[in-house]
């Protein structure tokens, strides 16, 4: 469904059941070019929100209950606003958040109608559950705080809603990302000083395209954390809070002092840093088959040194290379989910289609392929019309 016809749908919908009109709100999933395993060693991260969005119809219904209706999951919620009304809906978790996150904020939130839908596609790591949480953080500060609330804090509203409401403990890149978002422009968050800069991403001549493994290897002892245990070790051992402050040089000194595992994790992180930086110089410079050799780059470290990647990952980033794709790999944290690729728009449909065919005569199943263009994230869509 295109933008335009959900948002068709969601004012059809919305009339049907509320009568007259509301603002439409929107807000985006996102992609992370470059910068994987950062966050937590106080790296950088390199997001931007796509073409994909949370779209919503919302309207002060002068009550003190929230109602609200999910076309994709066709099912209906109310609610009211205290800590004791949570509701038990999964997707309505993330609204109640949003609410309760304003409130304990000191900011204001009262009883609303709201309709909404989206074409971010669901748990395939393009968050759409920050782009759930950023539409309706920015509705409610446009409705009720008179946009007081700045951006930075409602990427944290969005936070804090996974954190309290919906048991998801993430960082701060997807909804930050989805509230920050612009058309164009990729964003460097400084994970240590939360400090951005945006940077220039509209290539003519080359596009991205996700391919989603479907796959997702539960591994049986949590991988995530014995990888930040390492970095911690090593940090620890260096006499630095993070590996953000490592070189290659010093961690080379200690090389026979540490394990050969958390050796490698190490030289990954350290590397990974360095890439972000060399990324945004050539985006300066417009350079995007230097971007897309750092995503290579970003594989290969993934998959050797820090071994999160798997087998259906590894096939997919062979495949993308041997076909000429200027730049792919993993997407998120591993073991599973996407690989983001850029390529030249000549080699998209013949990508594509022999991607699809390859990976589904050997594992069984296609994977799912997601064109995406960087574009806005929160945003009011359009206002309703004064009475
Ligand atoms: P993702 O990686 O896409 O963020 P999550 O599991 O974190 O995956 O979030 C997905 C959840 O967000 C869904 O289970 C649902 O509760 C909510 N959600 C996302 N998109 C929609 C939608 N279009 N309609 C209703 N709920 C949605
Ligand atoms: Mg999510």
């Amino acid at each position: 469904m295109t933008t335009e016809e959900m948002q068709k749908k969601i004012e059809k919908v919305f009339s049907e059941r509320f009568g007259g009109k509301g603002n439409i709100y929107a807000s985006a999933g996102r992609i992370n070019l470059i910068g994987e395993h950062t966050d937590y060693n106080g790296g950088f991260v390199f997001p931007g929100a796509i073409d994909k969005v949370i779209m919503a119809e919302v309207r002060p219904n002068g009550l003190d209950i929230v109602r609200v209706f999910s076309i994709d999951i066709d099912q209906y919620c109310e609610f009211g606003l205290n800590e004791e009304d949570a509701p038990k809906e999964s997707w309505a978790r993330y609204i109640f958040g949003i609410c309760r996150e304003i409130q304990k904020r000191g900011g204001d939130v009262k009883g609303f109608d709201a309709v909404f839908a989206g074409n971010v596609p669901l748990g395939a790591g393009l968050s759409s559950s920050a782009a759930l949480e950023s539409c309706f953080a920015f509705a409610l500060n446009d409705l009720y705080n008179g946009n007081n609330i700045d951006k930075f804090e409602l990427a944290r509203i969005g936070q804090s809603t996974e954190h309290n409401y919906c048991g998801v403990n993430c960082g701060i890149m997807d909804q930050f990302a989805s509230v920050f978002g612009r058309k164009g422009n990729l964003m460097r968050l400084d994970c240590r000083s939360m400090e951005f800069e945006y940077f220039p991403f509209s290539p003519e001549n080359y596009r991205l395209v996700l391919v989603d493994s479907r796959v997702k290897h539960e591994l049986a002892d949590s991988p995530y954390n014995k990888r930040r245990e390492s970095c911690e070790r090593v940090a620890k051992r260096l006499g630095i809070e993070t590996l953000r402050d490592a070189t290659m040089e010093a961690l080379n000194k200690i090389k026979t002092d540490i394990t050969a595992e958390d050796f490698f994790r190490a030289k990954f992180v350290i590397e990974e840093k360095e890439r972000v930086l060399a990324v945004c110089d050539a985006l300066n410079a417009g350079d995007y088959e230097t971007v897309g050799r750092k995503m290579y780059e970003t594989h290969a470290g993934l998959s050797k040194d820090y071994e999160v990647s798997c087998e259906e990952l590894d096939f997919l980033n062979d495949v993308a290379k041997e076909l000429g794709v200027t730049g792919s790999r993993i997407m998120g944290g591993g073991f599973g989910g996407c690989t983001i690729n850029l390529l030249p728009n000549d080699l998209h449909d013949k990508f594509v289609k022999e991607v699809t065919a390859r990976f589904n005569e050997k594992y069984g199943h296609e994977p799912k392929i997601y064109d995406v263009v960087i574009s806005d994230g929160a945003r009011l869509v359009e206002e309703s019309p004064k009475e």
